[in-house]
C-alpha cells in the first residue's frame, strides 16, 4: 500500500496541466483529493474520471486571489476528510511580455494569482497545520525563481517572491513538525503559454516549449516529496528537460 493512502491533499490549479496530473497520480495512490480552479466543468470531468477509477475526490470552485474561496477549500477538506495533510499551492498565470508593452494587467494578475495565491494558502492552510500539529506545503514556483529571462521579469518576479516566501515558511515552522518544499519545473507541457497576448512573446514560447516535460515528471516529484518519512524535508527540487 501506498505510503500517501488516505492522506489529504488539497491541489490548487487542479483543472488542467500540473495540478491535473499530480491530482491523476496522487488519486491513483489512495490520496483523498480536494481540488480547486475557476473551470469547474474542467474540474467535475477529472473528478468523474478519478471516482471512476475508485478514487476520493471533491471539487470546489476557487479563485486563489479571494483569500475567503481559498479558506472555504480548506474548510471543505476539514468537514469531508477531517484533516488537511498538505497543500499544493500550484494555481498561476504566465502572460509574457516584454516590460515596454506596458501589459499592466497582465502584471497585476500575475501577482495576484501567483503571489498572493500562495499567501492565501499559507494563511488557510497554516493554522489548520498548527493546530494539527503537522502539514506539508509544496509550493510551485519556477526556473524563473533563480534566473531572469526578456519577457519573464514579471512572472520571475512573482516566482522570486514565491522562493523567498517559501524559505520564510520553512524558517518560521522549524519544530513544529510543517514540511515546507519548493518544487520548481522547468518547461512542462500544460496550457500555461495559452494565456500570452504578446505576439513576439508567444512564438518564442512555441520555440522553447519543444523541449517540454510531460506534466507527470513534476507530479511524480511532488509525490516523492510527499512520500518522504515525516523526518526528512525535501527543501527545494527543481526538475527541467534534458536538452
Ligand atoms: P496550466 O495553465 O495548465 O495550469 C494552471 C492552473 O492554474 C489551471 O488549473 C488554472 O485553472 C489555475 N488558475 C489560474 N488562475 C487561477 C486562479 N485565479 N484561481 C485558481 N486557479 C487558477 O499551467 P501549469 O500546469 O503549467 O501551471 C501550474 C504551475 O506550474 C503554475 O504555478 C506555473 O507557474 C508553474 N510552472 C509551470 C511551468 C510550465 O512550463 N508549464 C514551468 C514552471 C512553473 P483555471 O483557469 O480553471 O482557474
Amino acid at each position: 500500500m501506498s505510503a500517501l493512502n488516505e492522506k489529504v491533499v488539497v491541489i490548487t490549479g487542479a483543472s488542467s496541466g500540473i495540478g491535473e496530473a499530480t491530482a491523476r497520480l496522487l488519486a491513483s495512490m489512495g490520496v483523498h483529493l480536494v481540488i480547486g480552479a475557476r473551470r469547474m466543468e474542467r474540474l467535475e470531468a477529472l473528478a468523474s474520471d478519478i471516482l471512476s477509477d475508485g478514487g476520493s475526490v471533491v471539487v470546489q470552485q476557487l479563485d486563489v486571489t479571494e483569500l475567503e474561496q481559498m479558506q472555504a477549500i480548506i474548510r471543505l477538506a476539514q468537514s469531508r476528510f477531517g484533516r488537511v495533510d498538505a497543500i499544493v499551492n500550484n494555481a498561476g498565470v504566465m502572460p509574457l511580455s516584454p516590460l515596454e508593452a506596458l501589459k499592466i494587467e497582465e502584471w497585476n494578475r500575475m501577482i495576484d494569482v501567483n503571489i498572493r495565491g500562495v499567501l492565501h494558502g499559507i494563511a488557510s492552510g497554516l493554522p489548520v497545520m498548527k493546530k494539527q500539529g503537522c502539514g506539508h506545503f509544496i509550493n510551485i514556483a519556477s526556473t524563473g525563481a533563480y534566473e531572469v529571462s526578456p519577457t519573464a521579469a514579471v512572472y520571475c518576479a512573482t516566482k522570486y517572491a514565491v522562493r523567498a516566501i517559501t524559505d520564510g515558511l520553512r524558517q518560521e515552522t522549524v519544530g513544529q513538525d510543517i514540511r515546507v518544499t519548493l518544487l520548481s519545473p522547468g518547461v512542462t507541457e500544460s496550457e500555461l503559454a495559452d494565456s500570452i497576448t504578446d505576439n513576439d512573446a508567444r512564438e518564442f514560447m512555441k520555440e522553447y516549449r519543444r523541449t517540454a516535460l510531460p506534466a507527470t515528471a513534476i507530479a511524480r516529484a511532488i509525490v516523492y516529496a510527499l512520500e518522504q518519512p515525516e523526518n526528512t524535508d525535501v527543501s527545494e527540487v527543481v526538475i527541467k528537460p534534458m536538452v
